[in-house]
């Protein structure tokens, strides 16, 4: 994706005010491939360091463009959220990794599923409705979806987001405080958050085999969410060096390149099967 020449998407971006031409087209075009399901959810998958158990997967929204290519979500989710895209694009992941869930539920695998909430749509008033209602359709438990909302996001107005955040988890929907660690919030707010996770951010993760301040803070976001209860997701993991050094220091899940890309659901089944059979 990153050798696509400036006529990409990518041409758009650096003219981002309001009601610049280039922006209407890109907002126009992103619309209409919401409508024409030119979006797709790709899957990571999660493993448990103890014991090599699939926890779960992260769906990861991607716009199959028809002259671009596959978009990757930096490029768009940005614009998604300063208009009304954002809206049925999360309906549309939601809905999408659920039904999947639930098909590999039926097939005997009982993972979770990890979708990501743009703040914008956490505070759309009819967000948790809308989630009972796709949980309620594809039949998947709640405690099987963890919602992941950015450490930042929920930073910008607490007010408003913990009273949605403690609604979705009187649902029983699983919560996770994504990219945590480049927000600046201290640990100890964490308590006063219904959240169950914390995802520490693919920054510190990627560097900290060779950079003391990382693995230092890579170390006290474990060593602190423990004691609260929190499951700890480190991302990015690329290296088996890094893999090691994270099962020394007693993080529960890791997220990376060194187990998978990014997968389509039959490259996600088809990992599952060579898992299965290693
Ligand atoms: P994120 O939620 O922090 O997702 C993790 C990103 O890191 C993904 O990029 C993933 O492909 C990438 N990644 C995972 N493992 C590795 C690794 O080992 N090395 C490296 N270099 N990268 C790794 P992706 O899929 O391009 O998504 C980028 C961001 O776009 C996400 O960051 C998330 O903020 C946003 N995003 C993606 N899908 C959605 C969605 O459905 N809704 C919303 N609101 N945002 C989404
Ligand atoms: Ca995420
Ligand atoms: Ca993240
Ligand atoms: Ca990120």
């Amino acid at each position: 994706a990153a050798k696509r020449t400036s006529r990409g998407v990518l041409a758009y971006l650096p003219v981002m005010e309001a009601s610049s031409p280039r922006r209407l087209r890109l907002v126009t075009e992103l619309r209409r491939a919401v409508e024409a399901g030119d979006l797709r959810v790709h899957y990571q998958p999660q493993v448990r360091l103890a014991g090599s158990e699939l926890s779960g997967l992260e769906a990861l929204v991607r716009w199959q463009h028809p002259e671009h290519g596959i978009v990757p979500p930096d490029e768009f989710i940005p614009v998604a959220e300063h208009t009304g895209v954002i809206g049925p694009l999360t309906q549309f992941v939601l809905q999408t990794a659920l039904a999947d869930l639930r098909d590999w539920g039926r097939r005997g695998h009982h993972f979770g599923m990890s979708v990501n909430i743009s703040v914008r749509s956490l505070l759309d008033p009819g967000f948790v409705e809308e989630v009972g209602h796709a949980l309620a359709a594809s039949g998947v438990p709640a405690e099987r979806l963890t919602l992941e909302i950015t450490e930042s996001s929920v930073m910008s107005d607490p007010e408003r987001a913990v009273p949605v955040l403690e609604r979705l988890r009187d649902m029983g929907v699983r919560l996770s405080v994504d990219d945590f660690g480049i927000g600046h919030s201290s640990l100890t707010y964490l308590r006063r958050l219904p959240v169950t996770e914390v995802k520490i951010d693919r920054s510190f993760v990627s560097t900290m085999v060779h950079s003391p301040e990382d693995l230092a803070i890579v170390r006290a976001v474990i060593d602190l969410s423990e004691p609260l209860g929190l499951t700890v997701v480190a991302e990015g993991v690329e290296s088996e060096e890094t893999r090691l050094e994270l099962t020394r220091l007693g993080c529960g899940v890791i997220q990376g390149y060194l187990l998978s890309r990014p997968l389509a659901k039959v490259d996600l089944d088809r990992w599952l099967e060579r898992r299965t059979v290693a």
